[in-house]
């Protein structure tokens, strides 16, 4: 099974204070962040082949990333070197327990990914193509994106989409939106997070946002639901499959590891189609529940993605 995570790779530098402001902290540790390369450092864990494509600087940050990515077994032949600097975020967390996140990308390599290098064979016995919504707020990262999931669908890949929205990289929230609707007739698989269900939908009601998403194509909405688990959505119906319980310590990356999750076990089965009732989205989702609890356990996105060993563990 191949399947292919396209967008942001980059620096977080997270100040070790817990409640000081990015002007006061003092400390910063350095975390390989991006949500669509944790998606495919947890596909590689749990067995499938995941080749990561996006965009880092020629500079130390960009050796480090390419280095921890690489490192998982997940192939980088399609991540680039570019001129521009390795894009950072420094986040700190405020005494409200909220993050405070400055973005350094202005030029950032993730957002120059140069589509042209894709060679014409790029998504030959390719599964599935996942993407985000960071790589839509910059050009051409944005052009790219569009591209390349028309020709994953050229080839007969399915296209997941995970518009995880990150109010801070925006200046026009309505751009926002209408950018991320642009993908939906691209996609196949939505998964949306309760949180930024309301932003992209522009509605709180779970059935009424999914069908607005499936009058555009998608096949299966899921929303994830924190502790809860996660809901389904699909021509078939709709459902809601429990999360498991888990001493969470930091839910950071555990909506990515839930899509790995969620992916892998969709690519193993015949068909989308095939999976889309309600015993087969049961048995995936509970996967892909088990994913996200476990990446809450540890610190971190990368170093919290789990093992299939792990996972059928918990499932047991
Ligand atoms: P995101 O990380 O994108 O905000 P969620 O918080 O909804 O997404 O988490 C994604 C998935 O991870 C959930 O659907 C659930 O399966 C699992 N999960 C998240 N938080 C917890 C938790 N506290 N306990 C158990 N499972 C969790």
């Amino acid at each position: 099974m191949k399947i292919i995570s396209y967008g942001e790779l980059l620096i977080d530098m997270v100040s070790s204070a817990p409640d000081a402001a990015i002007g006061q902290a003092r400390d910063w540790v350095k975390a390989p962040g991006g949500a669509p390369a944790n998606v495919a450092v947890g596909l590689q864990r749990l067995g499938a082949h995941a080749e990561f494509w996006g965009a880092v600087g020629d500079d130390p940050f960009g050796e480090f990333l390419r280095a921890t990515v690489s490192a998982e077994g997940v192939s980088v032949a399609r991540l680039q070197t570019r001129p521009e600097r390795t894009t950072i975020a420094f986040v700190a967390t405020l005494a409200s327990g909220n993050k405070e996140i400055c973005f350094y990308r202005n030029p950032g390599a993730d957002a120059h990914f140069d589509v042209a290098q894709i060679g014409a064979d790029a998504f030959d016995k390719a599964d599935i193509f996942h993407c985000g919504s960071v790589s839509l707020s910059l050009e051409p990262s944005r052009s790219a994106q569009f591209e390349l999931a028309r020709r994953a669908r050229e080839a007969g890949a399915l296209v997941s989409f995970d518009p995880n929205w990150r109010p801070s990289l925006w200046d026009d929230f309505d751009q926002a939106r209408e950018l991320i609707w642009q993908m939906m007739p691209l996609s196949d698989i939505v998964k949306v997070a309760d949180e930024e269900w309301e932003f992209v939908c522009g509605t709180p009601d779970f059935a009424e946002g999914a069908s607005k998403i499936r009058e555009q194509g998608p096949k299966l909405v899921v929303m994830t639901r924190g502790a809860a688990g996660a809901s389904w959505n699909c021509a078939a119906g709709q459902g809601e499959v429990a999360g498991f319980k888990a001493k969470a310590i930091d839910t950071l990356g555990a909506g990515d590891s839930f899509v790995a999750g969620m992916l892998s076990q969709i690519g193993a089965a015949p068909s989308l189609d095939a999976a889309l009732n309600a015993d087969s989205l049961n048995d995936i989702l509970r996967f892909a529940n088990a994913c996200g609890a476990i990446a809450t356990q540890q610190a971190g996105a990368i170093p919290a993605l789990p093992s299939r060993a792990e996972v059928e563990a918990m499932l047991a």
